[in-house]
């Protein structure tokens, strides 16, 4: 048989990221979830506020802050106070680097406001304390029942483990390749880590894992085999993915191999903004990931052509883009009063030779004149013709037939 499905997703643990009765569930066979971070100074507790509600509103359902000093642990619960006044329900996860065990401890409110704690286990301290640090974190999320993401990076792996991984590997009869090597040095620290967790009293369903790399072949490999290797949820994400697109090509690269595989449990986008850029575009990308792959629905898809020679006029690229922005805008109204508006299929077509077959495929549809055709627009809804357009106004008027459709 012929399937267009992902593989079955792997089964993982549930991992549960709350904040109060508002709840993300990550693995377990829930959807996978959307995560973002933002890039203000958290110190700057209103603008940092602000950032977590634009990432939270365009569709981030998890927000990391980093959490890096003095300052910003002192924001902390601040931004969380100003979170719960703008009705921003959405969990904050604290990113903790070198100190983390030091600002948990000394400020409890923040340990407190934050919903999970990240904790990176190649930095966490000097290779004499790193031990200790560790548990510290780990003892601060029993406390205060939060789950923890043990998060590796090959930028800051831990050093210790990786020499010794080296003398290890110098004394095999058959040295691992250097690629292997690097492989197995970020899965061991993840989960070593996790597992030393565990022994500390952490239960295991409040762990994720992350092994990040920038290189997609990499990221491939390394996600592959560390979901063989364990049962805790896995949050996936190309670091340092790039500017642009290559940022976003890179990364759906990556991910979409591993999600059509069933591996990850959670993804986040790390896009470089340009300067001035919008921070949510990480969202967006890695919404339409999983909707692109099937595996989520979050708002309404426009299916349009690209045009070409035939149509000279740029009416179409404009209608496609108005209503693809008009139906993105409205789904915060939307996706609470029309059940299933989310799975709903525009196509805006540029002439007659893919137009009305692309239309009748959509549940609505409008095939524009390419040049030399009579200049009108006939509409389909739900496969049959429906009204044809003409004139200068068709985009206003489409987009009021797709409103009257989505009402229905
Ligand atoms: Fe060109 Fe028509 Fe195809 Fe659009 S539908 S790409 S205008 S041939």
């Amino acid at each position: 048989m012929i399937a267009n499905t992902p593989s079955i997703r792997r089964s993982t643990h549930r991992v549960v990221v709350r904040w109060k009765d508002h709840a993300v569930q990550v693995g377990g066979g829930a959807p996978v979830v959307v995560q973002s971070m933002t890039n203000t100074d958290t110190a700057d507790a209103l603008n940092t506020a602000l950032q977590i509600k634009a990432l939270y509103l365009a569709g981030s359902e998890v927000v990391r802050i980093t959490v890096n000093n003095d300052a910003a642990a002192q924001a902390v619960p601040y931004i969380r106070e100003q979170l719960d006044k703008m009705k921003i329900p959405v969990p904050i996860v604290g990113d903790f680097h070198y100190n983390g065990h030091l600002l948990l401890q000394k400020y409890p409110d923040c340990a407190k406001a934050l919903s999970k704690y990240r904790i990176n286990p190649g930095n966490v301290g000097s290779s004499r304390s790193r031990d200790d640090n560790f548990a510290a974190m780990i003892a601060m999320a029993i406390e205060y029942d939060k789950p923890v993401r043990i998060g590796v990076n090959w930028g800051s792996l831990d050093q210790g483990l990786l020499a010794r991984m080296m003398d290890d590997n110098g004394r095999r009869a058959e040295p691992w390749p250097a690629e292997q090597l690097m492989y197995e040095a970020l899965i061991e620290s993840a989960l070593s880590s996790a597992h030393k967790a565990v022994e500390l009293g952490l239960p295991a369903d409040r762990i994720v894992l992350s092994c990040k790399v920038s290189q997609v072949q990499d990221l491939i490999a390394v996600y592959r085999e560390l979901s063989k290797r364990s049962e805790f949820p896995l949050h996936l994400g190309l670091t340092e993915a790039g500017m642009g697109t290559k940022g976003i090509v890179a990364s759906t690269a990556a991910m979409a191999v591993l999600l059509q595989e069933g591996i990850g449990d959670t993804i986040r986008v790390s896009l470089t903004p340009e300067p001035g850029g919008d921070r949510t575009k990480e969202v967006v990308v890695a919404q339409e990931i999983l909707q692109s792959l099937g595996l989520r629905a979050f708002t309404p898809q426009v299916i349009a052509c690209p045009g070409c020679g035939r149509t000279t006029s740029t009416v179409f690229q404009e209608l496609a883009d108005q209503i693809q922005t008009y139906l993105r805008d409205q789904m915060p109204i939307w996706k609470n009063t029309y059940a299933g508006v989310e799975t709903l299929k525009v196509a805006v077509m540029g002439c007659v030779v893919n137009g009305p077959g692309e239309s009748k495929h959509a549940d609505i549809g409008i095939s524009l004149p390419g040049t030399g055709e009579a200049p009108s627009a006939p509409v389909f809804l739900d496969g049959q013709r429906s009204v044809t357009l003409k004139g200068d106004n068709i985009a206003q008027e489409f987009q009021k037939i797709v409103q009257r459709y989505v009402e229905q």
